[in-house]
């Protein structure tokens, strides 16, 4: 029988996994199906985690040190795949698919994926020419012109990046103001290599066995649509919470979510069921950023330790 399971091993999940421990948790196992991170290890520049600072620092720079500080009281990482988590009784039961793990409590830090904007050939050039991820994929497009969508944060930092990499990148946004921070649009307006479409969206992506050949642009004014040759296409449009682990198997979900399927916390991550908790961008209100999902965790990581020396006492 587990004291904990933390599901995910992104900023939430390695510090929930940290408290937990270091608090005095003895049988901590932190679920996570690939390697510890999370989905900053994709982010090309990181420079608002505080104390971490210096130029041109990459999102697996920063995580790099992580795993082996928060493995340091006893958290294990088994990287396995967490299909579902069920109350049974008591306690919880994790399923791995090939087996069944006992755990007090469960810690949910799935965090979230880029969300598709739904544009007609998104999907069909998805990974041949359309990406989320700029660090990934941006080496390829090396001197040529690429597009981006999206006008917040993530947007422009991965706009400047490509500018780096690329002979021109268009940013696409549908509107004419950004949400991002104004640091990042007045360096990301500064950059000669990026130019901007606003009110913009795109209509469709086309190309051919190849891959992606260019992309057509449409107006909210009315405007003439526009055609872009570009072979590389960044959507950057938000993000979608990875609840699957969730659903139980007659589709409802375990504890409260949203209508966005965020699960509802109060301050201390406490989830609708005693002795489960959700931490980082899984959860409501999530600002979505690396110092708060870690935060989250801290905060999940030392509710658990209550709850199980509660149980046990
Ligand atoms: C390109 C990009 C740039 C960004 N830039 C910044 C920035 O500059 N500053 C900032 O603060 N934030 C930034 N962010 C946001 C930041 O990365 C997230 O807010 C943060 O990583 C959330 O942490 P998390 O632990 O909640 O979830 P994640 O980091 O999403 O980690 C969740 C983990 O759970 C694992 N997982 C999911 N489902 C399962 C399952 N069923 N079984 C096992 N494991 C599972 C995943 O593999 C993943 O590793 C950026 C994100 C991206 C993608």
């Amino acid at each position: 029988m587990l004291d904990c399971a933390i599901i995910g091993g992104g900023p939430a999940g390695l510090t929930a996994g940290l408290y937990a421990t270091r608090g005095g948790l003895k049988e901590v196992v932190m679920y996570e199906m690939g390697m510890p991170g999370g989905q900053i290890t994709q982010s090309s520049e990181i420079e608002n985690y505080p104390g971490v600072f210096r130029e041109g620092l990459t999102g697996m720079e920063l995580m790099e040190p992580w795993p082996a500080q928060c493995m340091h009281f006893g958290l294990k990482h088994e990287m396995k795949e967490v299909q579902r988590v069920r109350k049974t009784g008591k306690h919880f039961t994790v399923d791995l698919g090939s087996e069944q793990v006992e755990a007090k409590t469960v810690i949910v830090c799935t965090g979230s994926t880029p969300r598709r904007a739904g544009f007609k050939g998104e999907d069909e050039f998805f990974g041949r020419g359309v990406s989320t991820c700029a660090t990934c994929d941006g080496f390829f497009y090396k001197d040529k012109e690429v597009a981006v969508l999206g006008g917040g944060d993530t947007a422009l930092e991965e706009a400047l990046y490509l500018a780096n990499i690329c002979s021109k990148v268009y940013v696409i946004h549908r509107r004419d103001s950004f949400r991002a921070a104004p640091p990042t649009v007045e360096r990301a307006m500064k950059n000669e290599k990026i130019e901007f479409i606003l009110n913009a969206s795109i209509e469709e992506a086309f190309g051919d066995a190849t891959g992606l050949q260019g992309i057509r642009i449409v107006f909210k004014d009315g405007r003439e649509p526009l055609t872009l040759n570009v072979p590389g296409l960044f959507v950057f449009v938000g993000n979608n919470v990875n609840n699957k682990v969730l659903k139980q198997e007659d589709g409802s979900f375990l504890c409260k979510v949203n209508e966005q399927g965020e699960v509802i916390v109060d301050l201390k991550m406490h989830t609708s069921v005693p002795g489960l908790y959700a931490a980082g961008d899984i959860r409501i209100e999530a600002a979505k950023q690396v110092v708060c999902a870690a935060a989250d965790g801290a905060v999940a990581g030392m509710q658990a330790l209550n709850f199980v020396q509660e149980l046990d006492a």
